[in-house]
């Protein structure tokens, strides 16, 4: 394998990793405004049901004070009713005491409708209050998280990113510069050969490149993928059929605790 090579491996996994770690903590904001606005909603709709219940009972208690208007009534005209002395004004006032009577069901009927809404309004109090409690709690508890998980993903990032620094002086510049053209327009810039397949595109190695690949005399020349156009390695431990017995570590993991 080229002496480049081995290192640029080493460099795309640190490169992968950093990648992999600003993209976290890239994210962790959204998740956690994501949670915010969940606990905000909940508060919300709680408010709701609380200004719904309060506005039954107001609407009850003018029922009850428009029923009692209306007894009242029918009190005063049953009176009214004992002085009357045609038989017309006694038909008259039955009609008027019969419309209040009316109005009495109407007024406690919907009283009944009224606590029924009620009820179920307190149901869904109930779940609202769970829901805000709950949504609060899981706010603070993903902020703690997310906080901790920064500052570990932080400290990971500045320990690749010194490992990539350290790293990249001590590769050819033409190898470097090849890597970085490929990896900035195909996001990485090497993919590892296995089967001979190309592990990036999954396309396969024409029989004569792979066996170039896999000729370990051949260290001058580095190969490109011809349909992806990706630098190409070829590890024989992770090759097939030995891929499932490996017990020495990989070129790229020794490469990485020497830095
Ligand atoms: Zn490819």
């Amino acid at each position: 394998m080229h002496p480049d090579l081995e290192k640029l491996i080493v460099l795309q996994q640190l490169d992968v990793e950093a990648k992999r770690l600003r993209e976290e903590i890239a994210a962790r904001p959204k998740r956690i405004a994501e949670l915010a606005a969940k606990a905000k909603a909940a508060s919300a709709h709680k408010a709701t049901v609380l200004d719904r219940i309060a506005k039954e009972e107001t609407l009850r208690r003018q029922q009850e004070l428009d029923v009692r208007d209306h007894q009242a009534k029918i009190a005063r005209v049953r009176r009214q009713m004992e002085m009357a002395t045609t038989t017309a004004q006694v038909a008259a006032f039955e009609h008027e005491i019969a419309f209040e009577q009316a109005e009495v069901s109407r007024l406690e009927d919907a009283e009944l409708e009224s606590m029924e809404r009620s009820e179920t309004l307190e149901n869904q109090k109930a779940a609202a209050e769970d829901a805000v409690e709950d949504s609060a709690k899981t706010l603070e508890r993903e902020r703690q998280r997310a906080d901790e998980a920064d500052a570990r993903d932080q400290a990971a990032l500045a320990e690749a990113d010194a490992k990539r620094s350290a790293l990249r002086p001590e590769i050819g510049e033409t190898a470097l510069a090849n890597y970085d053209r490929i990896a900035k327009g195909k996001g990485t810039a090497l993919a590892e050969a296995v089967n001979q397949k190309c592990t990036a595109c999954q396309m396969m190695l024409r029989p004569q490149r792979w066996n170039d690949l896999r000729n370990r005399d051949n260290d001058e020349e580095m190969m490109a993928c011809e349909s992806c156009g990706r630098l190409l390695y070829y590890d024989p431990a992770r090759d097939a059929p030995q891929r499932k017995t490996v017990q020495s570590e990989s070129i790229a993991a020794s490469i990485v605790r020497s830095l």
